[in-house]
């Protein structure tokens, strides 16, 4: 077999690199390695409505034959157990061997264990994967307790469509506050009003101690007393799939650590992408592993680009997030460091609010509800590197900045 491009994972960022790569024009060999049977496809949806679906057809980036007519070999429900760097193949747990002139890891994360006793009881799930979301949803068609372990983004997502199937649902945060770190403490109480307002319980500074059952799931031992539940749904965070790295020896901490190219640093033949990959960033103190859409296409989109020829470029994407819970679109520019001032502002409708972050009185993120032109503009703002500064902001809006903006480099 001959060497060319082998890319470990087939989710967002493995098929970002794959398509890239023939989009510029690469036309040697090139494997994408994925460890589930499906073809790969987005999990956004998987957190966003109930899934009954046999297969999930739906989710799918793109149909079979994207792959075919572009010669990309799928290895589907194929696992990558070992590296070799020094002999530059890696090991499926088909008995495959298959040489690399260029390697690429997108292993993407798992859900952290809920470590308590009772976890794996049945009626007892979380969701990563397409097959967990089906077995949420075929749950959710009888489920009339749902409790939710983890006010995170998938933990609020979940509790917000069981709440459409007619469950009453509660979620149990460890922490004083939803979304933890995620959003800034001074939008974070109307996000949980919305959600309240809505018919979601929301129990903060409440540890899950124990689930217990006789045959499955019957309730919840919390901190704060006992709740009953036919369903648990947990989502308290996820940890880079980086073991095949550090077996091989690589350089890795909470994720394979790369240089702004996206090229691992202890290998120049092997790169890491997406959710697995810690990086560099203008916009960080140090390197960050991020877990986004956005992150995982734009890493996928670089490193293509740099393996198919095209001059090396480092990663400055700005970072932006999306997260539909029910009614409530939350929606996140730029990167917000807890020591930032924060500043409210409403919209011209009382749904629509902004939480503006300053660093030294310039704007570096922007958390919006419900504002779809806000973000928007933040974001183009924001990539752009135009300096906004508080005072500029005081009694406007991004948008109206923008268009004055706008006009102004029109008239000179
Ligand atoms: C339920 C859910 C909802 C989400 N919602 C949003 C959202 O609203 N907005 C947003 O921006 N982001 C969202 N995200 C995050 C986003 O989906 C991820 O950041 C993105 O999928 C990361 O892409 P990735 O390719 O790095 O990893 P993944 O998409 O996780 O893909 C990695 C793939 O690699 C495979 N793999 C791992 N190890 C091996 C191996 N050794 N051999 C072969 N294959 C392997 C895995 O099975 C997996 O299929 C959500 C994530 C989840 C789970």
């Amino acid at each position: 077999m001959s060497a060319g491009v082998v890319i470990v994972g087939g989710g967002q960022a493995g098929f970002s690199v794959a398509s890239t790569l023939r989009a510029c024009g690469y036309d040697g060999p090139l494997t994408l390695f994925g460890a589930e049977p499906h073809l790969p496809y987005q999990r956004p949806p998987l957190s966003k409505k109930a899934h009954t679906g046999p297969d999930g057809p739906e989710v799918a980036l793109v149909p079979e034959s994207f792959y075919r007519e572009r010669d990309i070999a799928l290895r589907l429900d194929d696992e990558v157990v070992s590296l070799d760097p020094a002999a530059r193949t890696v090991l499926a747990r088909s008995g495959a061997r298959v040489p690399y002139t260029r390697l690429v890891l997108a292993t993407g994360a798992r859900n952290r264990p809920l470590p308590v006793p009772g976890a794996g009881l049945p009626g007892v799930h979380a969701v990563r994967s397409l097959d967990d979301a089906l077995a949420v949803g075929a749950a959710l068609a009888t489920a009339r307790d749902v409790v939710v372990v983890g006010g995170g983004f998938i933990g609020l997502e979940l509790a917000r469509v069981a709440l459409a199937h007619g469950a009453r649902v509660t979620v149990v945060e460890l922490a004083g506050r939803l979304l933890g770190r995620a959003l800034s403490p001074e939008l974070e109480p109307r996000l949980r009003e919305r959600h309240e307002r809505s018919g979601v319980r929301v129990l903060t500074g409440t540890a899950v101690q124990a689930l217990e059952g006789s045959r499955r799931v019957e309730r919840v031992v919390t901190s704060a007393g006992v709740l009953p539940a036919d369903l648990v749904v947990y989502g308290i965070g996820a940890a880079p799939r980086d073991e095949l790295a550090r077996d091989a020896g690589l350089a890795v901490d909470d994720g394979v650590l790369v240089d702004e190219r996206l090229c691992s640093v202890s290998d120049p033949w092997i790169s890491a992408v997406g959710d697995c990959a810690r990086a560099p960033h203008p916009h960080a103190a140090g390197p960050v592993r991020l877990e986004s859409v956005q992150n995982a296409t734009d890493q996928g989109t670089l490193v293509g680009r740099r393996l198919a020829g095209r001059p090396p470029e480092p990663y400055t994407g700005l970072p932006w997030f999306w997260s539909d819970q029910g009614d409530v679109k939350l929606r996140i520019a730029g990167l917000r460091a807890p020591s930032d001032d924060v500043r409210l502002a409403a919209g011209d409708s009382p749904e629509r609010l902004a939480a503006y972050a300053f660093r030294d009185g310039l704007l570096t993120a922007v958390e919006t509800l419900n504002w779809p032109a806000e973000h928007l503009a933040a974001r183009r703002l924001l990539e752009r590197g135009t300096p906004v500064t508080a005072a500029e902001l005081a009694g406007t809006t991004l948008g109206a900045l923008a268009r004055a903006r706008r006009t102004t480099e029109v008239r000179t």
